[in-house]
């Protein structure tokens, strides 16, 4: 096909995501991808300031993660999971117990972030219940968060500001305690603790578990919070029996510069979502990992009922063991700690630019936070005449670049981030 008919025939049957149909403005047409830059169909290429969304770590075409699809493809692309097992799959499971915070030891490989959050609910429901508690069913949470846009992680996602208030009528309706204030390096606020603790004791008894995304809070806002916040919430939630879950499917792997954010807390929760980064971007996959005592309690009274078709996919699998083993042998903190650095160069001096409300870094993240909503075609179109992909929303302009991407990519990057802010 041209790009003109690939356009044409994408505008008149694609659904894209948060789009109307036809969207408001037409995509791109990538024609490949390699390193830390898309080929549009048209010649031009752009670095990719965006990971597609947290997800693409090593870049596109590594050669490693390339030849670990290959390999597998010449065994086997997909065996159901209900009866048998396979090496790729285990493997990744034993992986990721040893990666994640200590005491985590079960893992339920899901086939998207979203279902990873709705199976870390399930477990945490059907824990209550097997253990006595059967009127726990409600979700603590604070505001700003994002989980994803199937029911439940939308029942959690912020209520007003977020994606999901369309559907406050239809969700369940959950317990939420304001945003945390403040960004990372902001000393903790005691008044905010407190209001902490009483939303969680006000509602103890109906409460299953909390859930958060340690401290990113990603597409609710782009907001970074101190990581003592997860403290109290683990101390609270254990003192009345409820559990917590990390949401980590963003801030998994390395780009908050450490492998898992829960660990600038040092707080393990009793379940943990990973997803985006597992594969390096290259297959949908997702996890759920939960300790001991939540695989008791479940077994005890039953079977956890749940089980996608292409639940532990042998493909993606195999690629998110050769994309963690990248990881291991690599010096992804270094790599993390190099672009932490090139962000905060680069993006603080917009701190003066007009419209700018706030700058902020952290690890291979960085945000840029204006005083009014962002023109999102003229915003991407500013970045793209950088040569650079950016996908700003809100009153944000942001990136998480892929963990390869260099000191020159990242000045690149970062005057697209200018740019898209200067846009208008
Ligand atoms: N939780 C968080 C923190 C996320 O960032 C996302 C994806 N943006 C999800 C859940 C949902 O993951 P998925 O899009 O793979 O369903």
């Amino acid at each position: 096909m041209t790009p003109e008919e690939i356009l044409a025939a994408d505008r008149r049957h694609v659904w894209h995501p948060y789009a109307a149909l036809p969207p408001a403005s037409p995509p791109h047409v990538v024609a490949s991808a390699q390193g830390v830059r898309l080929r549009l169909a048209d010649g031009r290429e752009l670095v990719d300031g965006m990971s597609s969304w947290w997800a693409a770590i090593h870049g596109y075409r590594h050669p490693v993660l390339d030849a670990a699809v290959t390999d597998q493809l010449g065994r086997m692309s997909h065996v159901m999971f209900g009866g048998l097992t396979h090496e790729p799959a285990v493997r990744l499971a034993r992986t990721l117990v040893e990666l994640a915070p200590d005491g985590l030891e079960h893992v339920f490989l899901a086939d998207s972030g979203s279902v990873s959050v709705e199976v870390a609910v399930k477990m945490c429901l059907q824990y209550q219940r097997a253990t006595g508690r059967p009127e726990r069913r409600r979700l603590g949470t604070w505001r700003g968060g994002y989980h994803g846009d199937t029911f439940h992680p939308m029942s959690v996602c912020d209520p007003e500001g977020g994606m999901h208030h369309l559907w406050g009528d239809v969700l369940p309706r959950q317990v939420f305690a304001p945003v945390p204030p403040g960004g990372f390096d902001t000393p903790p606020d005691p008044a905010y603790e407190q209001a902490l603790v009483d939303a969680v004791e006000r509602h103890a008894d109906e409460l299953a578990a909390v859930i958060v995304e340690p401290v990113v809070q990603g597409a609710g806002g782009m907001r970074f919070h101190h990581p003592h916040y997860l403290r109290v919430l683990r101390e609270v939630t254990r003192a009345h029996g409820i559990l917590l879950i990390f949401d980590e499917i963003a801030t998994g792997f390395g780009r908050t510069g450490t492998m898992f954010a829960a660990e600038h807390a040092g707080v393990t929760p009793d379940v943990l979502c990973v997803g985006k980064a597992l594969t390096g971007g290259y297959l949908t996959l997702a996890a759920a990992l939960c300790t001991p005592e939540i695989a008791r309690g479940i077994s005890a009274g039953g079977v956890l009922a749940h089980g996608p078709t292409f639940m532990g996919n042998p493909l993606a699998c195999a690629v998110a063991n050769a994309s963690l083993d990248l990881l291991r042998a690599g010096d992804w903190a270094g790599q993390v700690a190099r672009i932490q650095d090139g962000l905060r160069a680069g993006l603080e001096p917009l701190r003066e630019a007009p419209g700018v409300a706030d700058v902020r870094v952290l690890g291979a993240i960085g945000v840029v936070q204006l005083d009014h909503e962002v023109d999102l075609t003229r915003a991407t179109a500013a970045a793209v005449a950088q040569g650079v992909w950016l996908r700003p929303f809100r009153d944000l302009v942001y990136t998480m670049p892929p963990y390869v991407t260099d000191d020159a990519d990242v000045a690149r990057i970062v005057s697209g981030v200018e740019a898209a802010v200067k846009s208008g």
